[in-house]
């Protein structure tokens, strides 16, 4: 079966900046404005995976139900890749994530992961470059490598890059 959609789920605590990301990759625009989004909802854009097959991407962002610590299975369901965006803490959101996508435990080891760690245009950082790719590597196995970027979704740098890699990540059968 060819697959053509791509299913990625935005996920980390509110106010990282997950719709800002989405909202400069799909519209290469930043507002300061902080709007939480009314229903989950999604947003396609067609990206090219490491062999060169054209896939639509869809980019779900959440309606921040992330206050409530959880965002579940509606959200995760049939999720082909997960972006955890951070600024201060990761671990129980990548623990929401495999509870909660019910895969069995072989598939969740190897489920693909991106990290996007946002904000770079503000000086005072919480966690060093060095801490994420630490973390990465712990969490990462050897069919895969949990990819660290570090991207402002306010003056665009890495973001293109960032979910550009994430078609390169997925299998398509
Ligand atoms: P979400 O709750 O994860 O969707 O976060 P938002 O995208 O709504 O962003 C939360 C706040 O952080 C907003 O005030 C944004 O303007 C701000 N913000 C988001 N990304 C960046 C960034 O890269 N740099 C800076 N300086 N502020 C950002
Ligand atoms: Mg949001």
């Amino acid at each position: 079966m060819h697959k053509d959609i791509l299913k990625v789920v935005l996920i980390g605590d509110g106010g990282v900046g997950k719709t800002s990301l989405r909202n400069q990759y799909i519209h290469k625009k930043f507002t300061n404005a902080y709007k939480a989004t009314i229903g989950a909802d999604f947003i396609t854009k067609e990206v090219e995976t490491d062999d060169g097959k054209k896939v639509m991407m869809q980019i779900w962002d959440t309606a921040g139900q992330e206050r409530f610590q959880s965002l579940g299975v509606a959200y995760y369901r049939g999720a082909d890749a997960c972006v955890l965006v951070y600024d201060l803490f990761l671990e129980r959101w990548r623990e929401d994530f495999l509870k909660q996508s019910s895969l069995p435990t072989e598939e969740a080891r190897h489920f693909p992961i991106l990290m996007i760690g946002n904000k770079i245009d503000i000086d005072d950082r919480v966690v060093s470059r060095r801490q994420a790719r630490a973390w990465a590597e712990i969490h990462s196995s050897d069919k895969m490598q949990i990819p660290c970027f570090e991207a402002s979704a306010k003056n665009g740098d890495n973001v293109e890059k960032a979910f550009a890699h994430i078609a390169k990540m997925v299998k398509i059968p």
